[in-house]
C-alpha cells in the first residue's frame, strides 16, 4: 500500500510513534526493509537520497513503487536531502510519493521562498514535502553531508517557516548528526529544544541522523513528538559487516548465496528500530476506500509514465489502537 508522507505520519502523529525512514540504495536493502516492516507489521518510509538515486538509477524507483503496492504495510517513498528543482522533478518523474527539499543551508527567508515553491509544486501532484530549520551534523565521509557545527533549530523561526512554506513535516536540528560516531564523540540531544518546537506547531517533526544514538534519548524524543526517525548506518553497517563475514569464503560467488544472511543482520537492526520507534503493530487500520490514481502526476507532468498506475491512498487509513 503506497502512501504520500502526510497521510502516513498523520497516524503516527496522532498515536505517539515514530515512522523509521530507512535509507535503501540496492534491491537487498530495499528487500530487508519491507520483509522487517511486514514482520513487525510496522508502517515504513523507503528514503533515498539523491546520490543513491544516481547510483541505483531511476529504474530502480519502478521496482520499490511495485513492492509497496503489494506490501501489506503501508509504504512511502520518499526523496532524502533533496537540494534542488532538478532533482525534486526528477523524483517525483519517478513516482516518489514524498520529497525533502533540504534549503537549510540557506538564510531564512530564502529557505521559506525555495520550500515553498517545491510544495506548490508536489501539492499539486499529491506528494507531501518534508523541510529543513538547522543544520545537522555529519561524522565523516561515509556519512550523509551535514555541517561541521550543528546549527540548532529556533522555535521561533520554526512557526514563521511552517506558516509560510506549508511543508507537511519539518526536519528538527536538535543534536544528531548523520553517520556513525566516533568513539570520543558522544550525541546528546536537546530535548528540552524539541519539546519547545513541538508544542509551537502541529505537524509530524522529523529526525536526522537516527543512527548509533542512545535509545533512551530516542524513545524519549519519540514520546516528544518525533514521528519519522532516518536510519541509514545502522542497517547498512549490520549489512556489510556480515557481507565481510560470509565472503571470507572464497568459494561463494553467487548473490543468493551470500546475500541472505546479510539481509536478516539489516532486518535485526530494523526490527529493533521499530520496537525503540513504538512502530510495532500499528496496523490495526481502518481501510475505507482506495483511489487507484492513473498518474495524475505523471500526466500533469507530462512525464511520459501515464501508463503506469499508482496507487496512491489518500488519508484511506486510521489507527484504532
Ligand atoms: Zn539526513
Amino acid at each position: 500500500m503506497l502512501l504520500n508522507m502526510k497521510d502516513l505520519l498523520a497516524v503516527a502523529h496522532a498515536n505517539y510513534f515514530a515512522v523509521p525512514a530507512f535509507n535503501i540504495s540496492s534491491n537487498m536493502l530495499l528487500r530487508g526493509a519491507i520483509e522487517a516492516s511486514e514482520e513487525k507489521q510496522s508502517p515504513v518510509i523507503l528514503a533515498i537520497h539523491p546520490d543513491e538515486l544516481s547510483f541505483v538509477r531511476p529504474s530502480f524507483v519502478a521496482a520499490a513503487v511495485a513492492e509497496a503496492n503489494k506490501a501489506s504495510v503501508p509504504v512511502c517513498i520518499h526523496l532524502d536531502h533533496g537540494s534542488s528543482l532538478g532533482q525534486i522533478m526528477e523524483a517525483i518523474q519517478c513516482g516518489f510519493t514524498s520529497v525533502m527539499i533540504d534549503a537549510s543551508l540557506f538564510p531564512l527567508e530564502q529557505n521559506i521562498e525555495i520550500s515553498k515553491q517545491i510544495v506548490a509544486l508536489a501539492h499539486s501532484v499529491n506528494v507531501s514535502v518534508e523541510g529543513e530549520l538547522g543544520t545537522i551534523g555529519t561524522t565523516g565521509p561515509e556519512a550523509e553531508a551535514g555541517s561541521d557545527v550543528i546549527i540548532y533549530t529556533d522555535p521561533d523561526d520554526v512557526v514563521t517557516f511552517v506558516e509560510a512554506t506549508g511543508v507537511d513535516t519539518l526536519a528538527v536540528a536538535i543534536g544528531t548528526s548523520h553517520g556513525i560516531y566516533p568513539k570520543d564523540r558522544k550525541p546528546e540531544l536537546k530535548l528540552d529544544l524539541l519539546k519547545e518546537i513541538a508544542s509551537r506547531v502541529n505537524i509530524p517533526l522529523v529526525l536526522h541522523g537516527g543512527s548509533a544514538n542512545p535509545d533512551d534519548e530516542i524513545a524519549a524524543a519519540v514520546k516528544l513528538g518525533i514521528n519519522k526517525i532516518n536510519i541509514s548506518s545502522d542497517i547498512k553497517d549490520a549489512f556489510y559487516q556480515k557481507c565481510r563475514e560470509v565472503l571470507a569464503d572464497p568459494h561463494l560467488r553467487e548473490p543468493n548465496s551470500i546475500y541472505p544472511p546479510c539481509i536478516e543482520a539489516m532486518k535485526k537492526v530494523c526490527h529493533h528500530k521499530i520496537d525503540l520507534f513504538n512502530a510495532t503493530g500499528r496496523l490495526h487500520f481502518i481501510k475505507y476506500g482506495s483511489v487507484e490514481a492513473r498518474s495524475r502526476r505523471a500526466r500533469l507532468l507530462g512525464t511520459g509514465f501515464g501508463n503506469r498506475t499508482h496507487m496512491i491512498m489518500s488519508s484511506l487509513y486510521e489507527t484504532v489502537c
